[in-house]
């Protein structure tokens, strides 16, 4: 039986790097098409500033893609802040420290985790860091990281 040629050339099949579920640990979908972002239902996520005030913002669904909107309160950037769902208030999960240092706080950020299934495994999520400005950022499918 003759090999087939397109075998030799197969490269390995990557992940979407747009994700279409995204879930809370507690399960809501955070994905709001009411927010798109370069035409995609974004990610909408309540924060929480270093001054202690809330807002709203929307961060895009694919990986490398900074935009974001700012529904209410402020990003400044180089803020630590703190992420958690807008329908629960359930923080994001904290898979470890991010390699950034935040301006003169030099507290590093912290990579929170947006779960892409219900099971709520780090092996399938988004981490993204809680540093306004880090772009240190990456999607985990089956534990295998995908950097921006
Ligand atoms: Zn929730
Ligand atoms: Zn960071």
């Amino acid at each position: 039986m003759q090999a087939n040629p397109a075998a030799f050339h197969s490269e390995p099949v990557l992940p979407s790097r747009t994700v279409t579920r995204v879930f809370c640990p507690n399960g809501h979908n955070l994905l709001d098409v009411c927010y798109t972002i370069q035409g995609l239902a974004g990610i909408k996520l309540v924060f929480t500033d270093a001054r202690g005030e809330r807002g709203l913002l929307v961060l895009s669904p694919t990986l490398g893609c900074f935009d974001r909107l700012v529904l209410a309160g402020r990003l400044v950037d180089g803020d630590k802040i703190s992420l958690a769902c807008p329908e629960c208030a359930a923080p994001l999960d904290v898979l470890g420290p991010c390699a950034c240092a935040s301006g003169d706080a030099g507290a590093p950020g912290e990579l929170c985790l947006l779960y892409l299934t219900e099971a709520h495994t780090a092996d399938e999520a988004i981490a993204v860091c809680n540093v306004v400005g880090c772009h240190r950022s990456s999607i985990r499918h089956a534990g295998e990281y995908i950097q921006a």
